[in-house]
């Protein structure tokens, strides 16, 4: 066993299966207290997902929708956004995201601008800076990506402390997105076969129908992610065609952590809280309960089957007009 695999196995022994202090959604003063699932994806690196779970969002975008581009009241989403802050202890740094390669630097651009951290997501009064990518060297900021049914791609380097979140949608993986965020991380000092990378929530290669011409089309430019969905009609895989984007970049197979043992846990472990089941009853799909929804998904990671996530082909599907964003989280402790 090599040292970094020591210090990791160590460091994921102590590392709690979701971080919430209650199974009530606010505290006695009314605040949220967000239900996220953390994972260690290097040593002194935490990714934090998000779920619907643990806010004060109500209606579509209940309970705790952290992207404002929704006309949710932004209030509620402000305050959703303190309240993940505060959970993980570390100021949130968010962009406009418009599915395209572009990387921002936030070693350059981070300044405290909202009560979170730093908003240049553009939503309400905040300034926009349109990017697809983060990457900052300096501890304690998260970077976030808003996500749902896109997948959010979390990347570290443990060895220059160099960290990178990007958004890999079917559009910004054929733009190459993935790609200029490795490369942004070489241009900064680190080394590729140092960076680890994990993949977070997204719609799934069973759930992701597409058109016949795009769906040849993203088969061709990542060979053996066209898929026949359980719909019955094409569909592509995007988390297949990230792994091959990082492979490309220099990355090794072992350096990319899965996610899904922690998320299966957790689900298992919310598989009877009340707020989860509430949500169920509400998502207007041919299976209300919990239970039933749980047993019938294949894919924890995936969007679209699990109830943890916003999704939006799952609320489009059942004819509503929003939806929210989970926010996958990347940050350095130390
Ligand atoms: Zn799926």
């Amino acid at each position: 066993m090599s040292k970094y695999d020591e210090e990791y196995a160590s460091g994921r022994s102590n590392d709690s299966i979701i971080d919430s202090s209650a199974m009530s959604p606010t505290d006695r003063d009314g605040n949220p207290i967000p239900v996220t699932i953390p994972i260690e994806l290097a040593p002194g690196v935490k990714v934090v997902y998000t779920t619907r779970l643990g806010g004060v969002s109500v209606a579509d975008w209940s309970y705790c929708n952290l992207g404002g581009k929704g006309e949710e009241d932004p209030d509620l989403t402000m305050r959703n956004r303190i309240a993940v802050s505060q959970a993980i202890r570390a100021d949130l740094s968010l962009v406009s995201q418009v599915h395209s390669a572009v990387v921002a630097d936030m070693d350059d651009l981070f300044t405290p601008n909202a009560p979170f951290g730093c908003d240049l997501s553009g939503s309400g009064q905040a300034e926009a800076y349109r990017a697809d990518a983060e990457i900052i060297a300096r501890p304690h900021v998260a970077l976030g990506m808003f996500a749902a049914d896109c997948l959010p791609v979390l990347l570290a380097d443990a060895e220059t402390g160099i960290i990178a979140a990007a958004h890999c949608g079917r559009r910004g993986l054929q733009r190459g997105v993935l790609e200029a965020t490795v490369a942004a991380m070489v241009t900064k000092g680190s080394e590729p076969v140092n960076i680890t990378a994990t993949l977070g929530p997204r719609i799934c290669g069973d759930c992701y129908e597409v058109g016949s011409k795009i769906a040849d089309d993203f088969d061709a430019q990542f060979p053996g992610t066209f898929t026949v969905t359980r719909f019955s009609g094409p569909g592509i895989d995007i988390a297949g065609a990230a792994v091959q984007c990082l492979m490309k970049a220099g990355i090794p197979r072992d350096n990319v952590i899965d996610s899904r043992p922690r998320v299966t846990a957790a689900t298992q472990y919310l598989s009877e809280d009340e707020e989860l089941a509430r949500l169920c009853r509400r998502d207007d799909e041919d299976t209300p309960q919990l239970s039933q929804r749980l047993a019938k998904m294949h894919h924890p990671m995936c969007t679209f089957e699990n109830p943890l996530w916003y999704s939006h082909r799952r609320a489009a599907q059942a004819n509503k007009a929003h939806e929210g964003r989970l926010l996958a989280l990347v940050m350095r402790e130390i």
